[in-house]
This record gives structure tokens, C-alpha cells and sequence, in this order.
């Protein structure tokens, strides 16, 4: 299985759809229990817990609040592993500011770095604050000369009224002459239903935009798989995976399923956006069986009747469980996912072709499970 491990909840930027919505959020039904700033556990309870995990291969995700600003709690726990060999892949979800304080021994053992940017300097600097951009464009560059060989995915937020189709086009081919960092792999995610917030935004115009832009993406990715190149574009690479090879999921981003997140307090919730979620957790790494976590918690309702829930999955746990937008806001949600879907279906047989003809590869389409992209955006 894979689990998120909480290095600190703490962050080192103020971004916008993150800490900044929240300062405008209705008081929250949901109770929240405030959890220490650095974990409360040892290696060796840590990986006693891992150690029981029959479903292979196990892997880390470094996460947080920001998992850099605990970087003695990262070493420790690779030197850690690296004696009980218990985890076989380590991740690191970050928004990339520190990275440069990882020494690159630690570094280059990542399998994925996934780094928070939502397309080009303009776009990404008015999210997460002036010189965001440029400091991590210069962090990577700087971990690619040092040699780093595992893959960087760039995880984008997006929302109205960014221009979702240039924004892609900002991180694959950079107009920047300094800041130019190309990424091959992607991940986006619709800030949608996470916050009351939907009376005040303009998603319903704003995402019929976007459907257009997915159309023209899903264009752009099949003129780029006919030279011979597969772009890591992670929601349309997992509902490719999953029409070429038939693959099942229940819940795509595989929270609750096989997808669990250590909090700091050695409490397990089913994804990290739950965290200090008392209700919601689902065990501790003291007493748990990580064989008795799966599916405690599970997506329910109208998405189970759904004509596309074998790909979709339901989409988000947490939201499923907390909806935070109207009816209304959840359907134009479920169009965007529709649309996605169905794209992919229109595409898949050309696709198919080019794996005939050999210009591109059936193993293109493989990915570590549950790498932290949620696959449905
Ligand atoms: S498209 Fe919407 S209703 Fe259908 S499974 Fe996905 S989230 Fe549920
Ligand atoms: S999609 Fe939802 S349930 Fe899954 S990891 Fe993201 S917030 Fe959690």
C-alpha cells in the first residue's frame, strides 16, 4: 500500500486556495483536533506497522503541510528504511521552495518528486505568492544536474479564471529563457467542492471553458503520442491505463482503499486532506492491522448508480463525505469528469493503432499506483 506520512502540518507560504480560503470559510461543522508539529512516533513503531502490510510494494509519501520544513524527520526515516527495507519507494509531495536544502543524497533516493505549480510564473506566483516560480524552476534544475533519475510531476491547482489549456502549455514548453524547467509529467486538480465557496465564484462559465481546453489538450496529446512521445498528462494517462488494460479502481486517487495517511499523532485517516478529522480516522499504527484499514471509509451515494463510476470512482472522498458546493456546483464537477472520460474514449482507438504500429508503447501508459495524482481532476 502507500501512505502519506505527515512530516509537519506546517507550511512556509500563505497560498491562495489553501490557507487564504480558509480565512474566508463559514465557522465548520467539522470538529478539528490540532495535532503536534513533528511526529510523536519512533522509526521502529513506524515500520513494526509497515512491516505488517501484505499488499506490496509499500511506499512513502512525504507530505505536510510543507514535508521540507521537517527534513531531520525525512533523513531519519530513509536511514531508517534503508536498514529494515520494509518500504520500497520513497515519494515527496512539496511545493518545492526548500528543496534546495536536501542534500542530494537524499534527494536522488526519491522515486517521484511531485511539486505544487500551476502552470507558468504569472499563474503560479499569484497562487502561491512572488518568486515562487522562479525559486522552484531553480530547484529543480539545480536536482536534475545533481543527477536526480526519478520522475517530477507538477501538480497543478486550477481554478477560474486561469486559462487552463496555456497554463499546461507554460509547463511543457516554458517561454521563459531563465526559468525554463520542462515538465514531461503533470497532474492537475479542480479546486472544486472543497470550499463553501461556490456563490462566489464563476465555475459553471469557467468550466465549460475548461471542457474546451481538455478537448484541445487531449488533441495536443495524440499529435504528440503520433511522434513517438507520451506525455505524462496523469488524468488522461489513468483513464487511458485503465481503457487499454482494463484496469479496476474503486476510488482513483485510492484514499481509503489502498491509500492511508500517518498523521503526526501516529493516527491514520484516509487521505491528508482529513487530517485532525478525529471522527474519520480509521486506526493507529500502534494497534492497527493495516489489513483491517481497507475500505472502512468508502465513497456512497448517487456516484454508485452512475453510468461512469467504473472509471470515475466518485472522484473525492473527502468531498464525498463533506460536500462543500450546492447540488448544482457538484453536477458541473461531474460534467468536467464526464467530458474527460469521454475524450479519452474518443481518442482511444487511434491510440490503440499507434500501440499497433509500434510508434508508441503500451508500458507508456504505466504508473506507480496511487502516486499521489487523484487521477480525476
Ligand atoms: S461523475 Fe460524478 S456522480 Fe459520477 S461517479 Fe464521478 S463523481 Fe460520482
Ligand atoms: S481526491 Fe479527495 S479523497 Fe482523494 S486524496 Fe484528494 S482530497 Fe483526499
Amino acid at each position: 500500500m502507500i501512505y502519506h506520512l505527515i512530516t509537519t502540518p506546517e507550511c512556509n507560504l500563505c497560498c491562495e486556495y489553501c490557507c487564504g480560503k480558509s480565512f474566508s470559510e463559514p465557522k465548520s461543522k467539522i470538529k478539528f483536533e490540532s495535532l503536534p508539529p513533528l511526529p510523536k512516533y519512533s522509526q521502529k513503531e513506524l515500520d513494526d506497522f509497515l512491516k505488517k502490510d501484505k499488499i506490496k510494494p509499500i511506499s512513502i509519501i512525504f507530505y505536510g503541510g510543507e514535508p521540507l520544513l521537517n527534513i531531520p524527520f525525512i533523513k531519519e526515516t530513509i536511514n531508517a528504511q534503508i536498514k529494515y527495507k520494509t518500504v520500497k519507494n520513497f515519494l515527496l509531495q512539496t511545493n518545492g521552495t526548500l528543496l534546495n536544502e536536501l542534500d542530494k543524497k537524499y534527494v536522488n533516493k526519491f522515486h517521484t518528486i511531485l511539486v505544487s505549480v500551476d502552470g507558468g510564473k504569472e499563474t503560479t506566483n499569484k497562487n502561491r505568492g512572488e518568486g515562487t516560480h522562479q525559486k522552484v524552476t531553480a530547484n529543480l534544475i539545480e536536482i536534475k544536474k545533481n543527477k536526480f533519475k526519478g520522475e517530477i510531476i507538477a501538480r497543478m491547482t486550477i481554478e477560474e479564471p486561469t486559462n487552463f489549456y496555456q497554463d499546461i502549455m507554460d509547463l511543457i514548453n516554458p517561454k521563459d529563457e531563465i526559468n525554463n524547467f520542462r515538465f514531461n509529467s503533470i497532474h492537475w486538480q479542480l479546486d472544486a467542492n472543497m470550499w463553501h465557496d461556490y456563490k462566489k465564484r464563476n465555475f459553471s462559465q469557467w468550466s465549460k471553458e475548461y471542457n474546451k481546453d481538455v478537448t484541445k489538450l487531449a488533441d495536443y496529446w495524440l499529435g504528440e503520442m503520433k511522434k513517438g512521445k507520451v506525455l505524462r498528462l496523469y488524468p488522461f494517462l489513468g483513464i487511458m491505463n485503465s481503457l487499454i488494460f482494463k484496469t479496476n479502481y474503486l476510488l482513483r486517487c485510492g484514499s481509503g482503499v489502498e491509500n492511508f495517511t500517518i498523521l503526526t499523532n501516529g493516527q491514520i485517516s484516509v487521505c491528508p486532506i482529513m487530517q485532525g478529522i478525529k471522527e474519520k480516522y480509521v486506526g493507529d499504527i500502534k494497534t492497527t492491522n493495516p489489513k483491517s484499514l481497507k475500505l472502512k471509509l468508502s465513497i456512497t451515494g448517487s456516484c454508485l448508480k452512475c453510468d461512469y463510476y467504473e472509471l470515475c470512482g466518485g472522484r473525492c472522498l473527502y468531498s464525498n463525505l463533506y460536500p462543500a458546493w450546492p447540488k448544482s456546483g457538484i453536477n458541473e464537477i461531474c460534467l468536467t469528469t464526464k467530458h474527460l472520460i469521454n475524450e479519452m474514449k474518443r481518442i482511444k482507438p487511434e491510440i490503440e493503432e499507434l500501440i499497433k504500429n509500434k510508434k508508441i508503447n503500451k508500458k507508456d501508459f504505466d504508473f506507480l499506483k496511487y502516486n499521489c495524482c487523484e487521477i480525476i481532476p
